[in-house]
């Protein structure tokens, strides 16, 4: 209960009031009383007091009559003067009582004088008036409940105390009523704390209240609307503050919000795999590309059963940032780069994996290798032969004419050979680096197929083939680089002639379909085997090597019409069907998108 903000301020008030009321009390009692006795010995002092002329005539006269033992004039003497020393019958009596025995003899109250106490100021009188003396016994002490004045009256064999006593009666009553208008007056400050702490809870806890709510709100996340604020004074400037906080906060919040949002985005599209682990093991996170490398759904499993084996998860945690390890492994056909790291050191920390697939860099590195070693295979048979025939020649003495000449035909023959191989390979790496130049032109598509049939006639005749034109003559103009088409033509034509076996027959088809046109090359030849059909494209790929060296190919060809037919967004392919022969398709777009400038109309 007393733990609201409100219940402590009015315990605290009402605290306040009550210490105050009761510091008070107690101070004005105390000086009421210390006033009191003052009061008291100060008339006692100026009735008896020595350095009033007029009354040292009065004490003088008590003495005189104190001589004469006459105590009821002494008794006289003192009544005339009760006024002066403010005796009554209730509160202050007087007593006149023998110096010696302390038997009374006269006074205000007979009946009183019986129950009279030998007090501290009697007993000193007595005493004094014993040595003969007469010292007034007239100290004073706050705590008695009484004040009394001890005045020894003493002359000739006379000796008598005169002794005024008050009960203090007088000051309890004016005590008690002061007690009563305090009780009152803290009732009265009682009931203003309680309303005070009501407008002080209006003024502070209600604002206090206002901002605990807005910081839970804020606590929860929920960001809308700003406390209001009514005061400048501190809770004004608190309430300010925290609104500002909570703004920053906020925004604090969104660029956060926004930075994993780019993270993740980064995370989730990334060509890389990413995988988190925790420090047991179990993964925190993981991308799309790292499930999809290891042919598996990861988040079904853990650090060991994907790279345990490999690496175990203490050699990677045992780590000091920032190295690493790095290690591959192949998962569904694919090579795997792996790199492992521990990310931070504490009990959040944990293994940070990162995959890299390197199938592709692996496969163009095994087909440059491979190129590389065809190539030098290529060119030296021809070099072998040329160099073996030169020696033959040069060593061989009277070597028939005809001989000699056959060997220089062989000779030049295979210089020939190497030459093309190396223009094959020119072009190809022009095609493969974008170096060589395809020069647009807008063309009849039928007059090319004419030109290259017309080129190929006579070889065709050498070979008995006959040679079929099926295409009709509405095909459209296209655009596209004719040189380099028509080789691509001479080459699909070329090698129908080589790979039909003398008597057979080649027919060349061609036709529009949509935005593309087609042309078909079809011979009765040796055909392709199934296995060799997806490679013949490839560089240096020959299905029967001997064939195709006889007939002076370099394996090149096809590669080098692929390129060209590629470089026009067009295809190039072999046709599925029944029976003996091969049929190659080519598939060119009838526009290119080009620039006008490289668009020769002429
Ligand atoms: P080549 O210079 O050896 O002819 P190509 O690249 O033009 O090289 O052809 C690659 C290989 O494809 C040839 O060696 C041959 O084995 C095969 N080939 C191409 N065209 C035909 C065809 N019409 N009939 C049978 N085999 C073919």
């Amino acid at each position: 209960m007393f733990r609201s903000l409100h219940m402590k301020l009015v315990l605290i008030l009402l605290l306040l009031i009550t210490s105050l009321m009761t510091i008070v009390g107690a101070f004005l009692m105390t000086s009421i009383t210390s006033f009191y006795i003052d009061e008291f010995y100060q008339q006692m002092e100026s009735v008896f007091g020595g350095s009033n002329p007029s009354n040292a005539s009065f004490v003088s006269s008590l003495r005189s009559w104190a001589a004469e033992e006459n105590v009821s004039q002494i008794q006289e003497m003192v009544e005339a003067r009760s006024g002066d020393l403010g005796l009554n019958s209730t509160t202050r009596t007087y007593y006149i009582l023998d110096g010696r025995t302390g038997e009374y003899l006269a006074g205000s109250d007979a009946e009183g004088a019986a129950s009279l106490q030998a007090t501290a100021n009697l007993l000193t009188a007595r005493a004094s008036i014993a040595r003969g003396g007469s010292e007034v016994g007239s100290a004073s002490d706050i705590n008695a409940p009484y004040m009394d004045v001890a005045i020894p009256i003493t002359g000739g064999e006379g000796a008598y105390i005169l002794y005024i006593y008050d009960n203090r009666d007088t000051i309890s009553s004016l005590n008690s009523q002061l007690f009563l208008i305090i009780v009152q007056a803290l009732l009265v400050g009682l009931l203003i704390s309680v309303l005070l702490s009501f407008l002080l809870s209006k003024t502070m806890v209600i604002p206090i209240e206002r901002l605990t709510e807005g910081a839970e709100r804020v606590a929860a996340g929920d960001f809308s609307g700003a406390i209001d604020v009514d005061s400048t004074d501190e809770i004004g400037v608190l309430t300010t503050t925290f609104n500002d906080m909570a703004e920053v906060l906020q925004d604090t919040l969104e660029a956060v919000e926004n930075e994993r949002n780019k993270l993740d985005t980064l995370f989730l599209h990334m060509t890389d795999g990413v995988v988190a682990f925790a420090r047991d093991g179990s993964i925190l996170h993981s991308n799309p590309a790292a499930s999809q490398m290891l042919d598996r759904e990861i988040a079904f499993y853990d650090y060991d059963a994907l790279f345990g084996e490999q690496f175990p998860l203490e050699r990677v945690l045992a780590l000091q940032r920032p190295d690493f390890l790095s290690g591959e492994l192949t998962a569904a056909e694919r090579i795997l780069e792996l790199y492992l790291a521990p990310f931070s050191d504490g009990e959040d920390g944990g293994v940070m994996a990162v995959l890299h697939d390197v199938t592709a860099q692996r496969k163009n590195e095994e087909m440059r290798k491979e190129f590389v070693a065809n190539v030098s295979h290529e060119l030296r048979t021809p070099l072998t032969n040329v160099r073996s025939y030169a020696e033959t020649i040069r060593t061989m003495e009277d070597i028939p004419r005809e001989t000699e000449n056959g060997f220089l035909d062989i000779i030049i023959s295979e210089t020939d050979r190497m030459t093309r191989i190396v223009q094959d390979l020119l072009t190809l790496s022009r095609l493969d680096s974008g170096r060589a130049e395809i020069k647009m032109t807008r063309f009849p598509f039928r007059e090319a197929i004419d030109a290259v049939c017309r080129a190929v006639d006579l070889d065709a005749q050498n070979h008995s083939h006959t040679l079929v034109r099926a295409y009709g003559r509405h095909l459209p103009m296209i655009v596209g680089d004719r040189n380099r088409l028509e080789q691509v033509m001479m080459n699909v034509i070329g090698n129908a002639i080589k790979y039909t076996p003398d008597g057979g027959t080649i027919t060349v088809d061609a036709g529009m379909k949509g935005e593309n046109v087609w042309m078909e090359v079809a011979d009765t030849g040796i055909g392709i085997p199934s296995k060799d059909r997806e490679r013949i494209f490839d560089r240096f790929y020959r299905v029967d090597k001997a064939r195709s060296r006889e007939s002076g190919g370099t394996g090149l060809g096809l590669s080098i019409a692929r390129e060209i037919v590629q470089r026009h967004g067009g295809t190039i392919g072999l046709v599925r069907h029944e029976g003996p022969g091969t049929t190659v398709r080519v598939v060119l777009p009838i526009r290119q998108a080009v620039n006008r400038e490289e668009l020769d109309d002429a």
